[in-house]
């Protein structure tokens, strides 16, 4: 069957997205680790595919698909911003300008104005650093049991709130706000913190700063909105919650897409005419 496909070789994970016999938009992923799987996948179920790549590691990946035909490629943050475009339709969401946050192994932040973008900055912290980090702290590293971990975690004990520091005092802004991302370890010393503890409290880190920057971005650029997509929101419920309260605490609007990860697969899909 000749279909046509996008593929989004990522830091860590390759998405792809194509459609299938009944015409409906079809996902898959796999790691970008094994780029084999990618090709045996193509090989089994779409061997004469039309495929278009993007991503970081698209160039890694032409080679092993070795095909006769020369692959067309589409600028990541392109393609991101197509995918983007058309889950808001699809989704019957509407946004003329908007931040977009995409949380890969890293952040990219853009803006979207009247169809045109740009990159506006980013960040390190990232779905990379939760994978990292949370490793390093419990020695799980598995995506799927770092955020089931995290999402019976306290992070009570990890973090100093800002009421934390000003007992009894008139608080100068929310107490319920982090004053220290982990600062709870080095002056909350009697308390006793397990793995979801210490996995909550890294979500807790890349949530926040993720925001803060949205939010920083939103004032900027003067638009309400915050579209944040990215693998490492996906099934990840902890982190939505984070993002989407300090987002509206800072009275702007956070909008979360059902694909989190695929809107780069999407765009190289749509580019695929
Ligand atoms: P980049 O865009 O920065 O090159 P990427 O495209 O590979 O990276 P995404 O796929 O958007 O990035 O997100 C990767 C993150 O998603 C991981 O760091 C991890 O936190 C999370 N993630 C979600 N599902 C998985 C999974 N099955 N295996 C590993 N990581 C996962
Ligand atoms: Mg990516």
């Amino acid at each position: 069957m000749t279909t046509r496909i996008g593929i989004d070789a990522g830091g860590t994970l390759t998405k792809v997205a194509y459609w299938d016999e009944k015409k409906e938009m079809s996902f898959q992923k796999f790691p970008s680790s094994d780029f084999n799987a990618v090709k045996d996948w193509l090989e089994t179920n779409h061997s004469l595919a039309s495929i278009c790549l993007t991503g970081g590691r698209a160039e890694q990946l032409k080679r092993y698909l070795s095909s006769k035909i020369e692959i067309p490629y589409i600028v990541e943050f392109d393609a991101t911003m197509n995918g983007v475009m058309y889950q808001l339709k699809e989704e019957v969401v509407s946004s003329d300008s908007a931040i977009i946050a995409n949380i890969g192994t890293g952040t990219s932040i853009h803006i979207m104005q009247d169809e045109t973008h740009s990159r506006i900055g980013g960040t390190g912290v990232g779905g990379g650093t939760l994978l990292g980090l949370g490793s390093a702290l419990t020695g799980i590293s598995d995506y799927k049991d770092i955020i089931e971990l995290s999402k019976e975690g306290k992070r009570g004990s990890i973090d100093i709130l800002v009421s934390d520091i000003y007992q009894h005092n008139k608080l100068p802004i929310k107490g319920s706000l982090t004053a220290s991302n982990f600062g709870g370890i080095a002056l909350k010393s009697e308390e006793t913190r397990n793995h979801s503890d210490l996995l909550a409290g890294v979500q807790g880190i890349i949530g926040e700063v993720v925001a803060t920057l949205c939010i920083q971005a939103a004032d900027a650029h003067r638009v309400e909105d915050v579209i944040y997509i990215g693998s490492t929101l996906e099934e990840n419920e902890l982190l939505q919650k984070i993002i989407e309260s300090y987002t509206i605490l800072k009275q702007k609007k956070p909008i979360f897409l059902e694909k989190h990860g695929f809107s780069g697969a999407i765009g190289a899909l749509l580019e695929n005419k």
